[in-house]
């Protein structure tokens, strides 16, 4: 009897201590398992055809991001899932991807077609970088120590990137759980979920966090999505955070459904993820720079106009265009 109160309070002790995504080995997401196997990307790249990207695109000029005094933010669309967003007093930059290519390889892998938004030259001084996960097209090394030995800004990532970057030189990294928060100076920075999967290696699947960032300023907030397939942690996060006053969205990398819906959302789930944030106003991103999935460079935005149906507050920025508040 004893033996068995024993091991009844250990297993309470550790059901306490272990959080409901996380098994001591590997994360998991709460309501569904979206691991694929080996045969499903076999299937995948054998039974459907992915429509041809063009090798280049050239960007449309825009001037280089300011925010003049009087105004609260500025929302810069660099390309893929990089926003620059200037608050009075702090600039984050979010999964940034300067590289030629997001892959472990500099001879393969999917290689962008446009240049960034913003010449990485021309980029103001960053305080703050969220990485949501460690897949090559939102943590890529070189631009991170690029930007550490420019900027020498903080790094929020997910738990268990901390020590990756910090055995790669990086410095000032801070790493969270999902609902767990940083300061920094008057903002607060909450990690929140997302249905996702982590991966830089066959080796390493689902080892490290994935997730989604809400920044609460004392006058503005936004919510950045990362990479994530459509689930019930949009109406969770307005639940317990409240609305955004802009939430940054990914409407690519969605085709074939039938492998991508648990890792990404297609153009209509995002709008109602927008929906379900009550978000001010959203911005699309995670599109028109690396072709990672089957659909069309231009499908995401067409799929988006023609899904927004009548909601006016979800507005697609070109990349270098930027949104003054
Ligand atoms: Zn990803
Ligand atoms: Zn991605």
């Amino acid at each position: 009897m004893k033996v068995f109160l024993l091991i009844l309070c250990m297993n309470f002790a550790w059901g306490k201590a272990m959080p409901d995504h996380f098994d001591g080995k590997r994360f998991f997401n709460p309501r569904h398992n979206n691991e694929k196997s080996f045969f499903d990307l076999l299937k995948w790249k054998f039974t459907s055809k992915a429509t041809e990207w063009p090798v280049s695109v050239k960007n449309k000029d825009y001037s280089a991001p300011v925010l003049p005094e009087g105004k609260k933010a500025n929302f810069t669309f660099i390309n893929h899932a990089t926003f620059l967003v200037q608050i009075q007093g702090l600039t984050f930059i979010t999964d940034p991807v300067y590289s030629k290519r997001v892959s472990p390889f500099t001879f393969a892998g999917p290689a962008r077609v446009r240049e960034p938004g913003v010449a990485f030259d021309d980029l103001p001084a960053i305080d703050v970088v969220l990485i949501s996960h460690n897949h090559y097209d939102h943590l890529d090394l070189e631009t991170l120590k690029n930007l550490d030995a420019k900027f020498h800004p903080l790094f929020i990532v997910p738990l268990k990137v901390r020590e990756f970057l910090l055995k790669e030189g990086l410095q000032n990294v801070v790493e969270l759980d999902w609902w767990k928060e940083q300061k920094v100076k008057d903002t607060t920075v909450i990690f929140t979920p997302s249905l996702h999967w982590s991966s830089r290696s066959p080796w390493d699947k689902f080892e490290t966090l994935w997730g989604s960032f809400m920044v609460k300023a004392p006058d503005f907030s936004f919510y950045f999505a990362g990479d994530t397939g459509y689930d019930d942690h949009f109406r969770d996060i307005k639940m317990r955070l409240g609305s955004p006053d802009v939430a940054l969205l990914p409407i690519g990398a969605y085709e074939p459904r039938w492998f991508m819906k648990l890792h990404h959302m297609n153009p209509a789930e995002s709008v109602q993820a927008h929906k379900d944030l009550g978000a001010g106003i959203s911005f699309p991103m995670h599109f028109g720079t690396f072709q990672l999935t089957d659909e069309g460079i231009d499908e995401p935005v067409t799929d988006l106009r023609k899904a927004l149906g009548d909601v006016k507050n979800f507005d697609i920025l070109d990349q270098g265009e930027g949104r003054l508040f």
